[in-house]
């Protein structure tokens, strides 16, 4: 295809994206309007099927995917109920590949906190849309929708495909999430990008590690009008917090990251204790001889997984050195790896120049403190940045809103990504 050709598709397209500013509002309307809270996981069925539809009639080939239902106790949790669909929209060019993928999650949290408005009544005022999920994450899926229908309206000829994913279980993870549907095949991309909020002039082009689990100070139990008999666990415990407060907090606070973080105090590794706390709990009248505390470890993308366990061990065993009844152990559950997408790569700079052209200002690379789902995909060796509209620290919370006219720079900013990755 000429220069020329090329550049008039791309004109076209964004051309059709502004003058579709209404109809964008009234499909993210419409998406909030259909409450898919989870847990339980509610209207997944209506949901998929109004997003299948809508997909249908902007002119994509449509794929409805489900596990079977003999599957489903395995995959789900206790708490979850129903049915899980994913949606993909398919737009195909010459060539299955390249692909690309623009992926949200359809779940949202359930409603709470004192909503002014209801909830799954969206309303505008002032150029914002208030609802649940308009930040997380139906405002970007409404941007990715749009875009691939601008595509598709505007018979653009692609060199390789593009993929619109919509899958359930990110709020309240289960089996039968994006990892489930990713490893059926449903999609094969080459490119992603994830449409979690990000804001419209950054990109997360990384996230933090984590190492979870739990530490658990042993005593030795006696009547409690007999203390000085036993070994107060609880009271230990006190102890090693304390020290993780004054000796090893302060450490990790030392050890600054060369990236650029959102939120910007979250560029070094963190530890936070107690989000779960257990003892032995048998009276009041009782010396604990158990007192259980778990531990969130983030990692900068610095930080390997087995330099943060060897750290976290030494710590603890130095405490037990240095106090002959302090017995303890540290438990790891779970643990991630920190993960960055290289600036240079072609994702990176391809969704960089699109926002620098169409949001009027080159955008910021950051290392995202919290999870998305994007690492799944970079686990699989595919390019993949998260980039969506949404407002900052209102995803959530009662009055989630999101900003019309963001709305439409990200639509546009898909589109041309798609334009420049396989037209
Ligand atoms: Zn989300």
């Amino acid at each position: 295809m000429s220069d020329l050709g090329s550049y008039s598709s791309e004109s076209d397209v964004l051309g059709y994206l502004d003058g579709r500013r209404d109809e964008l509002v009234r499909l993210l309307s419409d998406l909030i309007a259909i409450p898919t809270p989870n847990p339980p996981g509610d209207n997944y069925k209506p949901f998929c099927d109004f997003v299948a539809d809508w997909l249908r009639e902007a002119g994509l080939e449509v794929g409805v995917h489900a596990p079977p239902e003999e599957a489903l106790p395995d995959l789900l949790r206790p708490e979850a109920e129903g049915q899980r669909y994913a949606v993909v929209g398919r737009l195909r060019g010459l060539a299955e590949h390249p692909a690309f993928c623009l992926q949200g999650h359809y779940d949202t949290v359930p409603a709470s906190g004192d909503w002014e408005s209801d909830p799954y009544g969206p309303q505008v005022v002032d150029g914002k849309l208030y609802g649940l999920g308009s930040t997380d994450m139906k405002g970007g899926l409404a941007s990715m929708m749009m875009a691939a229908k601008a595509l598709a309206q505007k018979k653009v000829a692609l060199r390789g495909s593009l993929h619109f994913l919509t899958t359930p279980d990110e709020e309240f993870p289960s089996r039968a999430g994006l990892a489930y549907f990713l490893e059926k095949g449903i999609v094969d991309p080459d490119y992603v990008v994830v449409g979690e909020p990000s804001g419209v002039r950054n990109i997360h082009i990384g996230m933090k590690g984590g190492v979870w689990g739990d530490v658990i100070v042993k005593g030795r139990a006696a009547h409690g009008s007999r203390p000085f008999a036993g070994v107060n666990a609880f009271e230990k415990m006190v102890e090693v917090a304390s020290a993780v407060r004054t000796d090893l907090i302060p450490r990790l606070d030392r050890r600054v990251s060369d990236y650029d973080f959102h939120p910007l105090q979250g560029n070094r590794p963190t530890l936070a204790l107690g989000g779960l706390v257990g003892g032995t709990n048998a009276s009041r009248a009782t010396v604990p001889d158990r007192c259980t505390v778990s531990f969130d470890r983030r990692l900068i993308p610095e930080e390997t997984l087995a330099e943060v366990e060897e750290e976290l061990v030494s710590f603890f065993d130095d405490l037990q050195r240095q106090d002959d009844e302090l017995s303890l152990e540290v438990k790891v559950s779970s643990k991630a790896p920190p993960m960055v997408v290289p600036a240079d790569s072609e994702i990176c700079r391809v969704v960089s120049d699109a926002i620098t052209e169409l949001a009027g200002a080159s955008p910021t690379h950051t290392v995202s403190c919290g999870g998305f789902e994007t690492v799944l995909f970079v686990d699989r060796g595919v390019q993949a940045v998260t980039y969506g509209p949404g407002v900052e620290g209102c995803a959530h919370t009662a009055g989630e809103h999101t900003i019309l006219d963001d709305l439409v720079v990200t639509a546009k900013v898909y589109a041309l990504a798609a334009l420049r990755l396989l037209a």
